[in-house]
């Protein structure tokens, strides 16, 4: 079968011919693929530029991670062939104490499908069955594979602590951007604001999503958001170093900073602003569990809302083309779609 690889540290993406997985055994499933996200994250294991070190200890490995399919072949009786899912990617490893313990989402060895094991930028992929969540029939598949962005930014909301009547501030548009919008809203948030430079195509999918306090941050930088007043919440969802003092103005006395951005190098802080105005920093990564559960439930209630976000979707084997439309920020989400050719 076709897969989008990644054979060894430094640039590029290959796509290659690989065997399809074996057959799944106890506990697993083999998923036939039917949508598979483009993240900032692949562009980032593409490019190469950083913080993302810790896949070469698997490499060759196929990329992808926000997926949904269908089950091909299944170890498992609770998840019978043909069955439509969505795919969490964190896989823990069951064996460590906070797995026996019952608490996976501490964890201590994980492994990320689509980043350290095989991902859905292939037609087929081989993950365990608890890693399944089950879609009702029909569900379009490409706006099932937006629960993973989306649940990037549920948790980013949560760790932000955004609550009813606050006043939130978004940098980044992208995915994961649009992904906190949508949350905060979710949330009670009264007044979302985002920002973003140069971002005419992603602005308009937030329109589309309802959003109409969009700011084009020019040359001027973030200073002239502050004529809006304070912020409660300000998340950081751009990866611009630079960006986290220049945020630190905009909040109020014990507003927070949320990062969820993956940063290419460190940032200069003013620290004494933060000691002053007693400002919370605080960092967001990928989400629990429980965050999945409510998320994919949000996913299944807002259905075709969310199809906005889809901007694109192209055939497995042009893949380069959404990398290169999602690298230009002309897409939210490109989603790849594999086609029986690639089998
Ligand atoms: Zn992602
Ligand atoms: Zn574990």
């Amino acid at each position: 079968m076709k897969a989008w690889r990644k054979r060894a540290p430094g640039p590029g993406l290959w796509c290659c011919d690989v065997p399809r997985p074996p057959a799944p055994g106890p506990g697993e499933v083999l998923v036939r693929v039917e949508a598979a996200g483009i993240c900032g994250s692949d562009l980032h294991i593409e490019d190469w530029s950083g913080g993302y070190e810790f896949i070469t200890p698997a490499m060759p490995v196929t990329l992808g991670h926000e997926l949904a399919g269908r089950i091909a072949e299944s170890g498992d009786p609770a998840l019978p062939p043909g069955t439509p899912v969505v795919v969490i990617p964190s896989v823990t490893c069951g064996i460590c104490a906070a797995c026996q313990g019952g608490d996976p989402d501490r964890c201590i060895d994980r492994r990320g499908i689509g980043m350290t094991r095989d991902g859905g930028f292939a037609p087929f992929l081989l993950a365990p069955a608890r890693n399944c969540l089950v879609l009702p029939p029909g569900f379009d598949p490409a706006i099932a594979a937006l629960t993973e962005p989306l649940v990037i930014g549920a948790r980013a909301v949560s760790v932000g602590g955004v609550g009813p009547g606050d006043r939130v501030l978004v940098l980044g548009p992208g995915a994961i951007g649009q992904a906190i919008a949508l949350m905060a809203r979710e949330a009670g948030a009264a007044a979302i604001t985002v920002a973003g430079r140069d971002d005419s195509p992603r602005f308009g999918v937030l329109r589309r999503l309802g959003f109409d306090r969009l700011r084009e941050v020019g040359d001027q930088g973030l200073a002239h958001l502050a004529a809006e007043g304070r912020f409660d919440v300000v998340f950081e969802a751009v990866g611009m170093p630079t960006l986290v003092a220049e945020a630190l103005p905009l909040l109020r006395r014990e507003g927070v900073l949320v990062i969820a951005g993956i940063h290419p190098r460190p940032a200069e802080i003013p620290l004494n602003t933060v000691v002053r105005e007693q400002l919370q920093l605080r960092g967001t990564n990928r989400g629990r569990l429980a965050d999945w559960r409510r998320t994919l439930d949000f996913v299944l209630r807002q259905g075709e809302a969310l199809a906005p976000m889809v901007t694109h979707r192209l055939p497995l084997r042009d893949a380069p083309a959404g990398f290169a439309a999602t690298r230009r920020r002309q897409a939210t989400k490109v989603v790849l779609l594999p086609e029986p050719g690639d089998e």
